[in-house]
């Protein structure tokens, strides 16, 4: 420690939070990079300096799974929301609208992006079908930090890949040591229940449940868990609904495969019994389940077993959500979840299901190492990008969908009470979040190339 260094900035009287401890200290940031984490009397002086009186602090926290260019959402609206919900690094997954298929596309939504997010961003392609070999190794090379796939339909726009091909591609994204991002659910029963939904007339809320029964998410999950194995490719199977899943992924990874599984606020938060009260409002796939399958899904969150929590933020419009008010299977699937990530690990924290080292690990050093870019993100150690979110794990709040700075303007979880709120965000040394308001602005976010393999 160099004692007479004046720094950029210094946050102060921290309660710093990782993986592995939580321990009261400080964070000094000089160009954007940290360069002393230490006891607060240990920083050097510094330009701007924040008091955290004491609050948790937490390395950036990364959403792994956001569509922010799903419309109504653009970049600047999804990418704001994100810094609102003390989001400091998005990867963004292909718009349900809008595909990221091949090069060019990737390029494009990239600039698009440097010149209008709000925090960091990452980006993940996907693979449909029709695009010839090289497609993903070119996304990759450019920096991708997954390729998404689909094992069922992933909307019209989205050319169907069914599992030859999906195969082949992970073949060829094994050369590269690529990640391979998996949608898993039974194409076969799905489209079987959907006609024999649609043919008995079923417009219910019920009937969304039907359609994608459990049966079809776990058996899709043990297929590609077979197909990574085979094929030596990296796999994280996306938004996981159930435990049988989050088991089958651990004894796979025993015996050697590289998989991770992730899950979402929706799967911990949302039950079944919501779906049948609420509707269109709460329709996502996989579906919401049981109160006995959530519970169990805190438990293996808690006890680590859950490699990352995201939001899977598909933020749909009010007009086209209503649309399953009368025929639950005609509204999209998708949720906003940008602004109540953090909110919500917060409230399971102050409730007891979750440990704070546990949320730094879901949500911030865990996809930062899956996705290949830590330790550039996801930790708080000298010469990591300089982001942190103080967050109060006292704040009260009732989430109110006018309040929320998303497009869509609604969300799942209006008139909710959460206790703990992300107060003050900092990227790369510029403060983005302050009281709770954004005060970044625009283009302030870089694009993270991956950094390994
Ligand atoms: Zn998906
Ligand atoms: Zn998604």
């Amino acid at each position: 420690m160099v004692k007479d260094l004046t720094v950029d900035m210094v946050v102060k009287n921290c309660k710093l939070v990782s993986p592995r401890s939580v321990v009261e200290g400080g964070v000094a940031i000089d160009d954007g990079i940290v360069v002393a984490v230490s006891k607060t009397p240990n920083l050097p002086r510094a330009d701007v300096t924040i008091d955290a009186g004491g609050k948790v602090v937490l390395p950036g926290v990364l959403d792994g799974h956001a569509h922010t260019s799903s419309p109504p959402e653009d970049s600047r609206t999804g990418t704001r929301a994100a810094a609102h919900g003390g989001v400091t690094t998005i990867l963004d997954m292909p718009g349900t609208q809008v595909g990221v298929f091949s090069p060019e596309q990737f390029e494009k939504k990239k600039e698009l992006y440097a010149a209008t997010s709000y925090v960091d961003f990452a980006l993940h392609g996907a693979c449909a079908s029709g695009y010839p070999e090289g497609t993903l190794t070119g996304m990759w090379e450019l920096g991708a930090t997954g390729l998404k796939f689909f094992l069922s339909s992933a909307g019209p726009k989205w050319p169907q890949t069914f599992d030859g091909e999906v195969v082949e591609r992970f073949k060829e994204l094994a050369t590269v040591d690529g990640l391979a991002i998996i949608h898993a659910e039974n194409d076969h029963i799905l489209r079987y229940n959907w006609d024999r939904l649609k043919e008995a007339g079923r417009r219910d809320y019920a009937a969304h449940l039907e359609w994608r029964p459990p049966m079809a998410e776990i058996e899709a999950g043990q297929r590609v868990i077979y197909y990574l194995k085979e094929t030596g490719v990296k796999g994280l199977i996306a938004h996981t609904s159930l435990p049988e899943t989050v088991w089958n992924v651990k004894r796979a990874r025993l015996e050697g495969v590289q998989v991770y599984v992730e899950t979402c606020p929706q799967y911990l938060y949302l039950t079944a019994e919501d779906v049948k009260k609420k509707g269109p409002w709460v329709k996502f796939a996989p579906p919401a389940r049981s109160k006995e399958t959530v519970s169990e899904t805190w438990r293996l969150l808690q006890r680590g077993l859950i490699d990352i929590v995201s939001t899977d933020h598909a933020p749909y419009s009010k007009e086209a959500k209503e649309a399953g008010l009368k025929d639950m299977l005609a509204a999209p699937n998708g949720v906003p979840g940008l602004e109540t990530l953090l909110p919500l690990l917060l409230t399971g924290v102050n409730e007891g299901h979750l440990g704070l080292e546990m949320l730094a690990a879901v949500v911030s050093e865990n996809p930062a190492r899956i996705f290949g870019i830590y330790p550039k993100k996801g930790v708080l150690l000298p010469g990591s990008d300089g982001d942190l979110v103080i967050v109060d794990l006292k704040q009260r709040k009732r989430i109110r969908n006018e309040e929320l700075l998303t497009a869509c303007g609604w969300s799942p979880y209006e008139g909710y009470e959460v206790v703990g709120m992300p107060t003050l965000s900092v990227i790369r040394g510029n403060v983005v979040l302050e009281e709770g308001e954004v005060v970044g602005h625009e283009g302030l976010g870089r694009f993270i190339h991956r950094l390994s393999p």
